[in-house]
């Protein structure tokens, strides 16, 4: 009997090939756009078998390594690859919904996901709805005879709620609507929508998966039944991720079990000592036992990656920014899931429609690197220091 794999050493092996490629360990970089065929009869060949390498934005052998890879680690049936996470995103939704339809979206959803709804999905008519990520099964009072699909993520990007994911899917299932998931935060690793009813399920994988800062790439997992909508869709309007970049996200992967327990660890640690400050009202991270998510994500998660929030007492602007100036660690900038630390005040007005943002204080996001817990809460230390000292 043949056992499955578990979770790091399909990390290490998933979507690799050496045997074809005289042993070299790691995928070809094929740089392609035309492909040669020795005759008609391979040409014709090509057309009808898509497994066949036929043009270089069709896929190579390069975009199949990391498909295989991802979407064997995730547990779907097979991965279309795209150019950023927002690509993922829109090429998905944009495959699985027309005009006429109704679909829900959590409120707490990456902004560009919204401004991708209220802008682009609009225009074709698509009507999206946004609900509480707390709603759980009480979702089903949203749905209308033409809802076709539910948009969640979980944590919400920058308020990191926890969804009842069985919950919703079930109502959806029953429903008759598909069920797409921003899984980024998790990743596959921490996450397994497959498990949970999700039907197709999205990834920034610039962040954790590409794992250094330094290329950008979206991947869209599917289960058997949406699988070939999303590849058709991808290729008919020419979507496809650049060699070099397809190589670096494969590379980034392979590490991707030791990088997030350390991103895991530290982010729980800076969330704790943050929790005991007194310039911190409260810390927004599932992993900390009293937060609202923490029952159901100690349910359905198998850990946290190292991205939270946190609620700093209310202070004047030049406090603020003395506590953002000089830090020695933290970089102040957009995006996260490389192997450093990061920090940025939340800007979110007109991005939550249905829910409230927290009131209480300041609103800031860490993303916990791979440097020393200790050295990153002196850096900590030192910046309220510096907010105390500019009052
Ligand atoms: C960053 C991010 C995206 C978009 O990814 P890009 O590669 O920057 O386009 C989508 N969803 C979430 C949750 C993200 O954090």
């Amino acid at each position: 009997m043949k056992t499955s794999p578990r979770p790091d050493t399909l990390i290490t092996h998933a979507g690799r090939h050496p045997e074809t490629q005289h042993g070299i360990v790691n995928p070809a970089v094929y740089h392609a756009s035309t492909v040669l065929f020795p005759n008609l009869g391979a040409l014709d060949e090509a057309s009808h078998n898509p497994d066949i390498v036929r043009y270089g934005r069709v896929g190579t052998p390069t975009s199949r390594a990391f498909e295989d890879a991802v979407a064997a680690l995730e547990g779907g049936f097979r991965a279309v690859t795209m150019p950023s996470g927002l690509a993922a995103i829109a090429t998905t939704l944009m495959a699985l919904v027309r005009a006429g339809d109704h679909i829900l979206v959590s409120d707490s959803v990456y902004g560009p996901t919204r401004t991708l709804c209220e802008q682009v999905l609009k225009k074709f008519g698509v009507v999206a709805e946004y609900y509480d990520p707390r709603i759980g099964d009480a979702i089903a009072r949203l749905f209308r005879p033409e809802t076709r699909l539910v948009f969640l993520e979980s944590p919400g990007s920058y308020t990191f709620e926890i969804q009842d994911v069985p919950a919703i899917a079930a109502v959806a299932k029953a429903r008759g609507a598909l069920v797409v998931m921003d899984n980024t935060w998790a990743t596959p690793l921490f996450f397994r929508p497959f498990d949970h009813g999700v039907d197709v399920s999205v990834h920034a994988a610039t962040k954790y998966l590409v794992g250094h800062s330094d290329a950008m790439m979206g991947i869209a997992v599917a289960n058997e039944a949406s699988y070939p909508r999303l590849r058709q869709y991808a290729l008919m309007t020419g979507t496809c991720a650049g060699p070099d970049d397809l190589y670096l996200a494969q590379r980034g992967l392979r590490t991707l079990g030791v990088r997030l327990r350390q991103h895991q660890a530290t982010g729980i640690a800076l969330a704790q000592w943050l929790r005991a400050r007194p310039e911190i009202v409260r810390v927004l991270h599932p992993a900390l036992p009293d937060d609202p998510g923490h029952a159901l994500w100690q349910r359905d998660f198998r850990g946290a990656s190292g991205l939270f929030g946190a609620i700093l007492a209310p202070c004047t602007d030049r406090q603020l920014a003395a506590f953002f100036a000089d830090l020695a660690l933290f970089g102040i900038g957009y995006s996260w899931g490389g192997y450093e630390s990061l920090m940025l005040p939340a800007h979110l007005s007109g991005m939550r429609t249905v829910t409230t943002l927290p009131q209480d204080g300041i609103l800031i996001r860490l993303h916990a690197g791979l440097e020393d817990p200790q050295d990153l809460i002196e850096d900590l230390e030192r910046a309220f220091a510096r907010l105390a000292a500019a009052r």
